[in-house]
Formats: C-alpha cells, sequence, structure tokens
C-alpha cells in the first residue's frame, strides 16, 4: 500500500537499539590478561591480545556462563551451538585487524523484555545476543578531540580483548519514552544479574540507536539512520527525538532519508552524518579457525538456571504485593539497591506493617535529604533500626507523620538514638483525649466569634473554619496532639 504525503500526514517513529555491554569478569575474552577499568595504558596486554603472530585464543568459560544468564534473563533460546566468526575491517585500535564476534549463530536467539509505557505493558522482542570482544580505545590530542585535525593519537590496548554482549532489539519501539524505558529495565536486569556494571558514562553500556519513520498506516519500514556516540538515557532520548523530527521534516519535504550512521553532538543537541552505509565495509565475515564451536553443557544451564536471582520485574510485583507499595515506589527502590537493602533491613525489624511508610519515608525524607548533601545512604547517621523505630511510632499513633519527618530530618544530619530525640525535642505525640479535648474546649472558647459563624457556613467556609481550629489547637499543643483526634473533637464539638 502506498501512502500519499500531505502536509497533514501523520508518521510514526520505528526504532531498534543495538546495546553493548562490556561483561564483568575477571580476565578477558580469549586470554587471561586483566579486565580492568582504569589500569595505566598498555599494562593488561598480552601475545594473544595484541595478536602477536602465533598466539592462540582460549575461551573464557565465564564469558559463556554470563551469557547464559542474559539468555535466562531475557527470555532467549540458548541453540546447541554457536560459532565466532572473523569480522575483518581496519582500524588502528584494533590490533588484530578483525573483531571476534558471531554472526549467524549467536549464543543468544529470539528474546524479549517488557517495558512499562504510558499505555502499559508493552512487549520488546529482542532478535539475538551474542559474545564479542571490545577493541583498545585511541586517544586523540589536538583541539579537535576527534581523529580529523588531531596532532597526534595515543592506543591504549588495555580494552581489546574485553568480553561484549551486543543485544539487539527488533525495530519494536515507538518513542523516545519506551527507548529510554527499554534501556533502562535492560540495564535493571543486567546489574540484578551482576553481569556487568552497566555504567552509561564509562562506556561498559553504550547504546546504538537505529530510527526510521513511516505514515501511521504504512506496513512497509521506512530507511533508517544508525545513531552513536549517546552517553547517557537523557541523551539518547533526546537523540532519538531530534533524529524523528529531522527526517519528517525530510520526507515532509519530498526528500529521501538517507540510510548512514550519524553522529549524536550533546551540546549542538543535534546528529550529523558519520558516513554513508554505501561506503561501509564489506566485513567478509568467516568461522573462526582458531575456535571450535561452543557447546554449554547441560550441567552448565542447569547451573546457571538454578543460580538465578530474581529480577527486577519479579521484585517490583513482590514488592507492590507484600510491601503494599505503589508500583512507582516499588521501581524507585528497585532501580537503587542500596536503598532497597536499607528500607528492606528496616522491614525486617518493624515488619511488613510499616513497610509502606517505611518506603516512602525512606524515597523522600531520608534519600531525598542525601541527596542534596551528596551524602550515600550506606555511610549516612541514619540506620534501618532508627527508620524502623520511627515508623513503629508512627503505627502506634505516638509520633504525627510531621514529628517523624522532622525527627528522620535530625537523623539523617546527625545519627542518634530515636527514643532520646523524642525527649529531647519534644516530640511525642499526645493521644490523650482528655488532655486534646480541653485544649479543643480552650480554643473555641477563645474564638467564639468564629464558632458563631459555623451554623449558617456553607460547606467550604466550614473547611476554612475547622482548619483554622486546628492549626490553633496544633500550636496550643506545640504540635504534638494527634491530629485525627483533635479533627473529630472538633468536629463533634461544633456539629452540623
Ligand atoms: P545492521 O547489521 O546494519 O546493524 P540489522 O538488520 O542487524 O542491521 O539491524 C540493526 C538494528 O536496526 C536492529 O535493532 C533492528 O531492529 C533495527 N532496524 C532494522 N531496520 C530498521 C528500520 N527500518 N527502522 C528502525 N530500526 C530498524
Ligand atoms: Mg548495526
Ligand atoms: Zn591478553
Amino acid at each position: 500500500m502506498t501512502i500519499t504525503i500531505s502536509k497533514d500526514t501523520q508518521f510514526e517513529a520505528v526504532i531498534g537499539l543495538e546495546v553493548h555491554v562490556e561483561l564483568s569478569t575477571a580476565t578477558k575474552l580469549f586470554c587471561g590478561c586483566a579486565n580492568d577499568f582504569g589500569s595505566d595504558p598498555n599494562t593488561n596486554v598480552c601475545p594473544v591480545c595484541m595478536a602477536l603472530p602465533g598466539s592462540l585464543p582460549v575461551l573464557n568459560e565465564r564469558v559463556v556462563e554470563f551469557a547464559l544468564r542474559i539468555g535466562e534473563a531475557l527470555d532467549f533460546d540458548v541453540p546447541t551451538q554457536s560459532v565466532f566468526h572473523r569480522k575483518n575491517y581496519f582500524y588502528p585500535d584494533m590490533p588484530k585487524n578483525f573483531q571476534t564476534s558471531q554472526y549467524d549463530q549467536p549464543i543468544c536467539m529470539d528474546g524479549k523484555l517488557e517495558i512499562q509505557t504510558s499505555e502499559g505493558t508493552k512487549v520488546i522482542r529482542i532478535e539475538r545476543a551474542h559474545m564479542e570482544e571490545d577493541t583498545g580505545k585511541s586517544t586523540h590530542v589536538g583541539s579537535s578531540g576527534r581523529l580529523h585535525g588531531a596532532d597526534y593519537s595515543l592506543v591504549d590496548y588495555n580494552r581489546a580483548g574485553v568480553p561484549l554482549m551486543e543485544i539487539v532489539s527488533r525495530p519494536d519501539i515507538s518513542s523516545s519514552q519506551e527507548a529510554r524505558a527499554y534501556v533502562s529495565e535492560l540495564r535493571a536486569v543486567l546489574k540484578s544479574i551482576d553481569v556487568s556494571d552497566v555504567k552509561m558514562e564509562e562506556g561498559s553500556m553504550r547504546v546504538d540507536a537505529n530510527v526510521s519513520v513511516r505514515p501511521v498506516g504504512q506496513e512497509q519500514l521506512g530507511i533508517r539512520a544508525e545513531i552513536k556516540n549517546m552517553n547517557s538515557l537523557r541523551s539518547l532520548g533526546r537523540a532519538v527525538d531530534f533524529e524523528i523530527a529531522r527526517q519528517i521534516a525530510l520526507v515532509k519535504s519530498g526528500e529521501p532519508v538517507i540510510q548512514e550512521t550519524r553522529h549524536w553532538d550533546e551540546n549542538a543537541g543535534k546528529t550529523s552524518s558519520m558516513r554513508s552505509k554505501e561506503e561501509a565495509n564489506d566485513y567478509r565475515y568467516f568461522p573462526e579457525p582458531d575456535l571450535v564451536p561452543v557447546v554449554p553443557t547441560d550441567d552448565m544451564r542447569e547451573m546457571v538456571h538454578s543460580s538465578m536471582p530474581e529480577l527486577p520485574a519479579q521484585k517490583r510485583t513482590r514488592l507492590v504485593d507484600d510491601w503494599n507499595i505503589s508500583d512507582s515506589d516499588a521501581r524507585t527502590l528497585v532501580s537503587n539497591p542500596e536503598l532497597y537493602e536499607f528500607v528492606q533491613v528496616a522491614v525486617s525489624i518493624g515488619g511488613t506493617d510499616i513497610a509502606k511508610d517505611a518506603t516512602s519515608f525512606a524515597i523522600i525524607e531520608v534519600a531525598g535529604e542525601l541527596n542534596e548533601k551528596g551524602l550515600a545512604i550506606d555511610v549516612a547517621p541514619i540506620t534501618s533500626e532508627n527508620l524502623a523505630q520511627v515508623c513503629t511510632l508512627v503505627a502506634n499513633a505516638e509520633l504525627s507523620r510531621n514529628q517523624a519527618k522532622t525527627l528522620l530530618g535530625y537523623l539523617v544530619d546527625r545519627g542518634g538514638v530515636v527514643s532520646s530525640l523524642v525527649q529531647e525535642l519534644g516530640l511525642k505525640q499526645v493521644s490523650d483525649t482528655g488532655a486534646l479535648e480541653a485544649i479543643v474546649d480552650e480554643v473555641l472558647a477563645q474564638y467564639s466569634d468564629d464558632v458563631a459563624q459555623w451554623a449558617d457556613a456553607d460547606e467550604g467556609k466550614r473547611k476554612k473554619l475547622q482548619g483554622f481550629f486546628m492549626g490553633k489547637c496544633m500550636a496550643q499543643s506545640k504540635g504534638q496532639g494527634n491530629p485525627q483526634i483533635f479533627n473529630s473533637l472538633i468536629e463533634s464539638k461544633l456539629g452540623n
């Protein structure tokens, strides 16, 4: 079906993501060199990863194990065997002049990942995931910072041969929000199974976005551009939005989208052409003659299967069900393991009854404050035990929510013993009805003019009056009166 483009034509975006993750194994993919970020340049190298003649690769078993874990976590099929190929191209930071990668027989096929979108849950299909080696790293010295215009370049081969998994989605993603949700969920999953530290800023997780547009209703995919160099979720979102708008404008003005690789410039906020596919390399893939096919044993599969931890989606569901917290709070906890641990210990002390309060106090009062101070929760003065005690006081109506917030503020700042702080700060909530009733009577007597207006007041006016009396009562009790009890006393005394 052909669709005629007019100025009113609606377009939709089609996005497929290629994600490279560096695996956090102790050693490289085919040699015993340390896989270590930040060592002195060219200290983690040997004849194998430097591709000296006569050296032979030996596959790191841990990499296969990590790949199988990824296979389990993302619901992939792991075929009986997979094969390494040589992908031939020249690049100064790649000592072999080919990259050992996988091609038509990757270790993982047909996986999927569920993401949350504004319209609910969406399944993004994943085409494949394969093992390959990373390249070294060039630094171009000179004002441009890029190869062109550099005075000279330095090469560090520490990264050459570091194991990567490339995870390739199907073009099931329809917006920048979905692209971000996919990467963020993928990151959470990979982190939870402990295969990578998934730091986009440090390059241990790198995302390329393939973007095309088509008129709504057209089945055939549009021509795509591939965008590189986004090193945060935010720049991924911005780059995808920019590219969608650029392509729609092109198509509307009757110009073709060119299939090419584009570079995202964070400062300029745009993508620009790096190279077109016509000039792209012919990689001359062929099976790696120095390596046998990879055939994971049943024992290995079983070991991986039985040692899978709880995945982020399962954990969120469990927290929503058992702790009775919102999906968005569960999301915050699951994406923040230290904060989760902090709350989890509090809940194990105080019981699941305090879980909801513990979660929301931890997110807003504790983490919020600590963020402002730039402090990590595991070194903050406040302890999980403190949080549990504060929540228990709230649950027993011995402390109002506002008092709890004040108390938590102190604990976050300098720590301390909850019971002594309650005394010191005069924070004990008074729930003794007799004592509170005396205060209410006093306030109503003092403001008898306002009380007189009650009988003829409409609903809005009554709300205002009630708030006013409440404020006076709270002030009179130095903030210690139980607000619920005050409220019901005021209501019953004023009558209808
Ligand atoms: P290549 O080998 O050139 O990288 P692939 O066919 O393997 O190409 O596709 C790479 C990525 O591009 C995949 O994530 C895929 O979903 C996505 N993709 C393919 N065609 C399109 C398209 N027309 N629009 C958007 N994404 C696409
Ligand atoms: Mg590609
Ligand atoms: Zn080596």
